[in-house]
């Protein structure tokens, strides 16, 4: 005993340090410019207690000692209006001195430097992306100007406490502290124009809206300050664990604000007990938003995994494959073992087959609100639609239900919001048509305007317009819809079947023997450049066009291919030459070799840059063509 008190003597002087720069800046943040949505705060304190009272059950799985004295686990909220304080305290897993240095001191997340960039200075948006990245513990300098910390590890004798404290001006401090109760306090200094939250009433409402879900009872003083009796505000119940037709739609939108952080509600969920061989209950929601990180590869995702009612794990991401990154929600296994790992997760038959069940669940909770809420669909697509289309690559034995939820550009569509699905598309297609057309470009703008549409709005036959990044790599996977194949319009043989009738056939072959010289002469001018020229089928208006084989890849594949510093395979694509064009027929009529290859040349690289926004020398090709405006300008 003397030992110890004379090591917590040592210690006993108080220690300054700084705050992470990260978490400087997050308090500026916090301090300055967070004025909606103020009491968040309460629910993230509330939900830290919860945390560490989860943590402490799940070690006492193994340490049932850590639970001596006290082994409900419960959390108390307080408050003192008069001295304007407001007190939160859990009987949980607490912290030592090291662990409150470094937890309430940096920030341990990744992506923690994109916050930052993502800021904008917008009130209204800013307070959004705080939300949405988990505010956490810091939260609670929107409305304190100082704040206490006083905890105790589970296991820990009473002299080793500590007492952190901090006025948010870049520095905290930590002293050993003799603290008889296991866990943590968190007392708040309200600052003047946040004393409201020191009011009994106003705080059982919060209580009651932040916490009904959280499965420890939160207890409050009963009515009048200096009461002793204390009594739970809450349900104390885990949400899920109840059944579906008890729970109110204002309970299942806190229950999402309190496992996902967002203040925004949530666009759907589904919930479901399954019973029999393999028992869980799951609950799976949609966000409205899209997170900050949805495209790093570090971003944590995944649902709550708990066992039996325990909690285990954050973001065990083993439930979910990768393309339904965006759903969050809970797992409730009950026959999981309690000590179940990341690594056994990994290798488990049992969690194979629930990931499975979950992805059919979340699909279908995408089909329901596609059919029932097509608004809230749209608001889903405009978010997470290029991640859902991983999956058509991804899920194999899914894709019959992700393509009926694709949406899509077309050139029968107006405006920039995708809307056309599969089935859209083949209800109007036209007799004799057995191809669903389809345009990779690198936006929608460049699509609607690319030359190898030409013929084919002539002829008023639909063509799909892709223009997101994984769009490539998705129709690289697909071959066919309800039947119907699908058809790369820059690539190959157009394909027309039907929609040619035996005139044009016999027209486009006369075209081909016709030109053939003139074919022949580009092909000797462009050499290797190309591996065939041809009389184009697809132009109206536009001389020439460049044509990739089916297995090429294509150009938005080689760039990104590129861009991660990886070969890309040489394409030798077919130019095709629109014969009636003005450019093409002057072509012909030149008979100086000289002038026939530049011109030629010049008709290439316009080709190639309709087709990948470069050419492989833009210096010479911007003398090329100035020579040649040289040229017109001196005969004019
Ligand atoms: P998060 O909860 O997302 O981890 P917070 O900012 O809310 O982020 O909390 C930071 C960390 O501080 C927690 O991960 C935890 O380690 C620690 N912490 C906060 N509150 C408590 C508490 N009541 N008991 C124990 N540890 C806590
Ligand atoms: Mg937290």
């Amino acid at each position: 005993m003397t030992e110890s008190s004379s090591a917590g003597a040592a210690q006993a002087a108080p220690e300054k340090h700084g705050f992470q720069a990260e978490v400087r800046e997050l308090l500026q943040l916090m301090i300055h410019s967070l004025y909606s949505h103020r009491e968040i705060f309460l629910r993230e304190l509330i939900s830290n207690a919860s945390d560490a009272n989860d943590k402490l059950r799940f070690l006492a799985l193994a340490q049932p000692d850590l639970m001596a004295g006290e082994s409900e686990l419960k959390i108390w909220i307080d408050h003192d209006a008069e001295k304007g304080t407001l007190t939160i305290r859990d009987n949980g897993i607490g912290m030592t001195r090291e662990e409150a240095i470094a937890h309430l001191g940096t920030i341990a997340k990744s992506g923690t430097a994109d916050f930052f960039k993502r800021l904008t200075g917008d009130q209204q948006k800013d307070s959004q992306l705080i939300g949405q990245f988990g505010v956490g513990f810091y939260s609670a300098f929107i409305v304190a100007d100082e704040v206490e910390v006083l905890t105790r590890k589970a296991g820990e004798p009473a002299a080793r406490g500590t007492r952190w404290i901090s006025k948010a001006d870049g520095e905290f401090t930590v002293e050993a502290l003799e603290h008889e109760p296991r866990g943590t306090t968190v007392i708040l200094h309200l600052k003047e124009e946040a004393k409201e939250f020191a009011d009994g009433w106003r705080l059982r409402s919060l209580v009651r809206r932040y916490s009904d879900h959280i499965a420890f009872p939160v207890l409050m003083r009963k009515e009048g300050e200096a009461s002793l009796d204390w009594e739970a505000a809450n349900q104390a119940q885990a949400l899920w664990t109840r059944s579906r037709s008890e729970i109110k739609d204002e309970e299942y939108k806190e229950f999402y604000q309190h496992i996902a952080h967002d203040f925004a509600e949530p666009l759907a969920w589904s919930h479901n007990k399954v019973e029999g061989k393999r028992e869980y209950t799951s609950l799976l929601y949609l966000p409205a938003r899209a997170p900050f990180d949805l495209y790093q590869r570090d971003a944590t995702r995944g649902l709550k995994l708990y066992v039996r009612r325990v909690f285990i794990m954050d973001d065990a991401e083993q439930f979910l494959p990768m393309y339904l990154r965006f759903i969050r929600g809970v797992l409730d296994s009950n026959d999981l073992p309690l000590n179940v790992s990341r690594e056994l997760l990994q290798k488990d038959a049992e969690v194979e087959a629930m990931r499975s069940a979950l992805a059919k669940r979340a699909l279908d909770l995408l089909a329901r609100l596609a059919k029932d809420e097509p608004e809230k669909y749209a608001t889903f697509w405009k978010e997470f639609g290029p991640v859902l289309k991983e999956g058509t690559g991804e899920d194999p034995s899914n894709r019959e239900k992700i393509l009926p939820l694709l949406r899509l550009s077309s050139t029968h569509e107006e405006g920039d919001e995708p809307k056309v699905t599969l089935a859209d598309y083949i209800a109007r297609m036209k007799s004799g048509q057995d191809r669903i057309y389809y345009l990779i470009a690198d936006s929608l703008t460049a699509a609607r305007g690319s030359p190898y549409l030409e013929q084919l709005r002539a002829k008023g036959i639909e063509v799909l317009l892709l223009a997101d990044r994984v769009d490539e790599w998705m129709m690289g996977h697909l071959r066919e819809f309800e039947g119907k194949r699908f058809k790369d319009v820059a690539r190959g043989d157009l394909e027309l079947g039907g929609l040619e009738g035996e005139a044009d056939k016999a027209a486009a072959e006369e075209a081909q023997k016709e030109n053939k010289k003139l074919l022949k002469r580009i092909k000797d001018a462009l050499g290797e450049r190309v591996s065939e020229v041809k009389v184009s089928s697809r132009l109206a208006d536009t001389p020439a066009c460049l044509v990739l084989a089916e297995g090429d890849m294509g150009a938005q594949m080689r760039r990104i291919m590129a861009a991660a510093g990886q070969a890309v395979p040489e394409a030798k694509p077919e130019l095709e030459v629109n014969v009636g064009h003005a450019l093409i027929k002057r072509l012909d009529a030149t008979s100086a070799e000289d002038e026939f290859t530049e011109l030629a040349l010049l008709v290439f690289d316009q080709a190639k840059l309709a087709e990948s926004g470069s050419v492989a020398n833009p210096g010479e090709f911007v003398r090329r063509l100035n020579k040649l405006l040289g040229q017109l300008m001196a005969a004019g």
